[in-house]
C-alpha cells in the first residue's frame, strides 16, 4: 500500500466558490436562453409573422425558423463541449453530458423538422412533388448538397448515441462516430451561408451567426487542443512509479516541472494519456487518489479493459500527456461544514484524495465505501489512516448488489430503506455536503435516497465513472 501524504487544506473559501459557480450557471443559461430568443427575433424581424399567404409559404417560413433553431442548438451544444473552464467547474461533465445529450436530440428533432417542413412548403404548387422537390433543391441549391452529407452524417451521431446502439458499440468506435457532428456542423454552414436569407438579412444577424459559429471553433480548439498541450509541455509528465494495489489495481505516481503551478484540486480528474506505444491516441479520464501536493500526482485504475490494463506495465519515464483538470467533485464546492462521502468499489479513488483535503475535524467527514467482497477494498489501509489523522470516520457497507430493486445497499440489507440507512450511519447528514462517486445506477440509488434523507439538491455532488 502507498503512503499517506497529508495535504496542506486549501485557504480558499468554499462557499464562496460554490456560490461563484451557481452564478456562472445561472448566466450560461440566461446566454443560452438569450441565443434562442435571439434567433426568434431575428426571424421576426426578417418577416417572419408575416409570410404566412400560403400554405406553402407558411410552411416553408415555420421550418425557416425550424431551421435557425436547430443551428443555434448545435453551435450551442458544441459550445458546451469545449471544456470551457468555467462553464466546465459550473456544471461539472455529468450535467454537461445530460444537457447536451438534451440539447443535442433537440436540436436533431429541429433539423428533421426544418428539412421536412421547407421541402413540403416549397412542393406545393410546383407539381414536382415532395420527392421531385427534395432532389431539385439538392442538385440546385447552392450549398444544399453539403448540407445533406452534414446532415446525415449528424444522423449517424444521433442514431449511435441511443442508448440501446450504443451500448453495442465500443466506447473508442462510439465516440470516434461521435467527433462527425463536428463535420456535420461545419457542412451546414456553407447552405445557411448561400441560401439563409437569415443570416445576411442584416448586420445584426451576419455578426450573431458569424459569432455562433467562431466561437465554439475557437473555444474548441484552445481548450481541447492548444490549452491541453500546453499544459502538459509546461509541466512534463512522467511516469515516476507503479505500485501494484491488488491483482486487478494499479496505483500510478508521476512528477512533473512546476506541479504547484498546475491548478487542479483534490477529486478532480484528467484525461490521461500515456505515451508507451500504440496506445496513446486513445485519452482515458481517471481521478486523482491522492491529493496532488506540488511534487507528483498519483492515479489508481481498476483493470477492466484495454487501456486500464496496459498502466500495470508502464515503465518509470514514460511520458504522459493530459487534458484537464476536470469534475467538480472537490472541496471549492462545499455548501456545508460537514460532509459524506460515499463511493463505490473503485469510485473511492477520487474520494480519497478529497478527504486530504476537507478540514479536519471530529466527525467532520463521514465515509462510506460500498463493496461487494472484503477482497475488493482499494486503498483501505490509507483510508483508514488518513481518517484517524483527519477525525473522519469510515464505514465499509459490504455484500452483492440486489437485483429485486434499484438500491445502493447490499442484499443482506434489502429489508432496510435506502434513506434510512444513510440516516441510521449519519444521523445528521442532512446538514452535510454529499459527495457521490461510483457506477451509475447504484449512483442514482444514492442520490435519490440523500434527496429522501433531507440533503438538498445544491449540497450533491457527483462524478460518474461512465457515461
Ligand atoms: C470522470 C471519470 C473518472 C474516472 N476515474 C477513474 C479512476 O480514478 N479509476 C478507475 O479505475 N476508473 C476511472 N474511471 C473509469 C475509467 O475511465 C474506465 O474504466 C476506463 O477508461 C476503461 O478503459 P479500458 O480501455 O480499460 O476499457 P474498455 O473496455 O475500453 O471500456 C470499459 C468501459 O469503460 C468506459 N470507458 C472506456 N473509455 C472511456 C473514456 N475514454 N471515457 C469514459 N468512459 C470510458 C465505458 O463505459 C466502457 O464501456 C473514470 C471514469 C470517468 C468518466
Amino acid at each position: 500500500m502507498s503512503a499517506v501524504t497529508v495535504a496542506e487544506p486549501r485557504t480558499v473559501s468554499s462557499v464562496a466558490v460554490a456560490s461563484s459557480s451557481r452564478w456562472w450557471r445561472d448566466v450560461t443559461a440566461a446566454f443560452a436562453w438569450a441565443v434562442v430568443l435571439f434567433v426568434v427575433a431575428l426571424w421576426v424581424a426578417g418577416g417572419g409573422l408575416s409570410a404566412f399567404g400560403s400554405a406553402g409559404d407558411g410552411l416553408t417560413n415555420v421550418g425557416r425558423l425550424a431551421g435557425l433553431l436547430a443551428s443555434a442548438l448545435m453551435l450551442l451544444q458544441l459550445l458546451l463541449m469545449a471544456r470551457i473552464p468555467i462553464v466546465e467547474q459550473a456544471w461539472g461533465q455529468d450535467e454537461l453530458a445530460r444537457v447536451h445529450r438534451l440539447v443535442g436530440f433537440t436540436s436533431f428533432t429541429l433539423m428533421l423538422a426544418h428539412i421536412g417542413l421547407v421541402i413540403v412548403g416549397y412542393s406545393v404548387g410546383t407539381g414536382a412533388g415532395v420527392v421531385g422537390t427534395f432532389l431539385d433543391e439538392v442538385a440546385h441549391s447552392p450549398g444544399m448538397l453539403l448540407a445533406l452529407a452534414g446532415a446525415l452524417a449528424l444522423v449517424m451521431v444521433v442514431v449511435t448515441s441511443i442508448k440501446r446502439a450504443r451500448r453495442r458499440l465500443r466506447y473508442e468506435s462510439w465516440h470516434l462516430l461521435h467527433l462527425y457532428a463536428y463535420l456535420g456542423a461545419g457542412l451546414a454552414l456553407p447552405h445557411q451561408l448561400w441560401s439563409g436569407q437569415d443570416f445576411r438579412a442584416s448586420t445584426a444577424s451576419t455578426v450573431f451567426w458569424w459569432g455562433l459559429y467562431v466561437a465554439p471553433l475557437v473555444s474548441v480548439l484552445t481548450f481541447r487542443v492548444v490549452v491541453p498541450l500546453a499544459r502538459s509541455l509546461r509541466h512534463r509528465l512522467v511516469v515516476d512509479h507503479v505500485v501494484a494495489e491488488s491483482p486487478t489495481v494499479t496505483s500510478v505516481v508521476l512528477t512533473g516541472r512546476n506541479l504547484h503551478r498546475m491548478p487542479v484540486r483534490a477529486g478532480q480528474f484528467f484525461q490521461w494519456r500515456f505515451l508507451d506505444g500504440p496506445g496513446w491516441t486513445r485519452a482515458n479520464p481517471y481521478s486523482l487518489s491522492a491529493a496532488p501536493d506540488g511534487r507528483s500526482l498519483r492515479l489508481t485504475v481498476e483493470n477492466v479493459g484495454g487501456s486500464s490494463g496496459r498502466l500495470a506495465g508502464l515503465r518509470p519515464g514514460t511520458r504522459v500527456l493530459v487534458e484537464g483538470p476536470y469534475g467538480r467533485l472537490h472541496a471549492g464546492v462545499r455548501t456545508r461544514e460537514k460532509s459524506v462521502l460515499i463511493g463505490a468499489g473503485i469510485g473511492i479513488t477520487p474520494l480519497r484524495s478529497l478527504l486530504e483535503e476537507l478540514p479536519p475535524g471530529p466527525d467532520a467527514t463521514v465515509v462510506i465505501y460500498r463493496i461487494g467482497r472484503r477482497d475488493d477494498l482499494v486503498l483501505s489501509e490509507e483510508l483508514v489512516s488518513l481518517a484517524a489523522t483527519k477525525g473522519a470516520r469510515v464505514t465499509a457497507v459490504v455484500g452483492h448488489r440486489q437485483s429485486a430493486r434499484d438500491s445502493w445497499l447490499p442484499v443482506e440489507a434489502s429489508h432496510v430503506d435506502d434513506a434510512e440507512a444513510l440516516t441510521r450511519i449519519v444521523p445528521d447528514i442532512a446538514e452535510r455536503d454529499v459527495y457521490v462517486c461510483g457506477a451509475l445506477a447504484w449512483m442514482d440509488a444514492v442520490i435519490a435516497a440523500a434527496r429522501r434523507a433531507g440533503v438538498a439538491q445544491e449540497s450533491i455532488h457527483h462524478e460518474r465513472f461512465g457515461y
